[in-house]
């Protein structure tokens, strides 16, 4: 069994973290939100009130953070007391540029890095069926790898260090661009006077499949149980598509890739970002775009 310290005990971090602990682990959380470390310190994941004491002794530190800048500035304010030879696993969706450069630093102090991020959303998280793309030594993924079975159901290795964080983004750029269509698809459904379940029945086992629809249908009583069931909450924040999409684009400016779809989806969820339903779920761009 392995001393683990987690830290962003969020929508996703929770229940990860969940995962480990209901497995025998000895589970450390952090987050600055001290609401989220109290309900999980009930359901068995101990409460840490200090990074840097979450930081020491442990075999496995993993981070499910916003973004980049926040995951660089954890490390390094827990960098010196992070024990050597430990395994350092950033689960969070961050910049490529920001995953190699956080490798460089940590194996300068024998620290082993790997990018993990996650795709499957809330629900994955919860079943522990999310997919996980890693990016490091091939070494470090089969060491990690009974960990992350806990946690999902797939965990691909991609190649080195930032791969992890590059298919990540190739997937949310699609996922992005599939909401959008499906969206457009079910409120033009809708004026064209059709019965929402129906159309469900026939394009989720039709050539217009896909997760967007088959699992996380933006409609309210459509599908199986979404955020939409939810009113768009508790799930995948617009803003943190809109970060996602933000990330893609800076790796399509700098590759010379043709993304028009991709742009467009950029420029629609970075609107839902900055308007008031931000916070919302991004499968709630069905009524930003109505
Ligand atoms: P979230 O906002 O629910 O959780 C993030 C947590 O980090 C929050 O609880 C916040 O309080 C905490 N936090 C912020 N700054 C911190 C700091 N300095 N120290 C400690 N804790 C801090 O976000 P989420 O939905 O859980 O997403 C987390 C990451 O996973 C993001 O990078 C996101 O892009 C990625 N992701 C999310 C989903 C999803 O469906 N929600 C799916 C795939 C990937």
């Amino acid at each position: 069994m392995k001393e683990i310290g987690f830290i962003g005990l969020g929508n996703m971090g929770s229940k990860m973290a969940l995962h480990l602990a209901n497995a025998g682990h000895r589970v450390y959380g952090y987050d600055i939100n001290e609401h989220l470390v109290e309900e999980l310190s009930v359901l068995g994941v101990l409460k840490e009130k200090s990074l840097t004491k979450l930081a020491k002794e442990k075999d496995i530190i993993i981070t499910m953070l916003p973004n980049g800048n926040i995951v660089e500035n954890v490390l390094k304010e827990i960098l010196p007391h992070i024990k050597p030879k430990s395994l350092f696993l950033d689960c969070s969706t961050i910049d490529v540029d920001t995953a190699i450069h956080l490798n460089s630093i940590l194996l300068s102090k024998d620290i082993k890095f790997l990018d993990a991020p996650v795709s499957g959303g809330t629900i994955g998280a919860e079943n522990g069926t999310l997919t996980f793309m890693v990016g490091g030594s091939e070494e470090n993924f089969n060491e990690i790898s009974p960990l992350l079975n806990l946690m999902g159901s797939k965990f691909v290795y991609c190649g080195n260090s930032g791969s992890g964080q590059a298919t990540k983004l190739c997937n949310n750029m699609l996922l992005a661009i599939t909401m959008i269509g499906v969206s457009e698809t079910f409120n033009m459904a809708k004026k064209l006077n059709l019965e929402l379940n129906t159309l469900f029945e026939v394009i989720s086992t039709a050539t217009g499949s896909c997760w967007a629809i088959n699992k996380y249908c933006p409609i309210p009583g459509v599908g199986p149980t979404s955020p939409a069931d939810n009113n768009y909450l508790g799930g995948f924040s617009a803003k943190l598509m809109a970060k996602d999409l933000e990330i893609a684009m800076n790796a399509a400016k700098k590759s010379n890739s043709n993304v028009n779809f991709g742009e467009m989806a950029e420029k629609i969820f970075s609107k839902m970002a900055n308007g008031e339903n931000g916070s919302k779920d991004f499968s709630a761009i069905i009524n930003e775009i109505e």
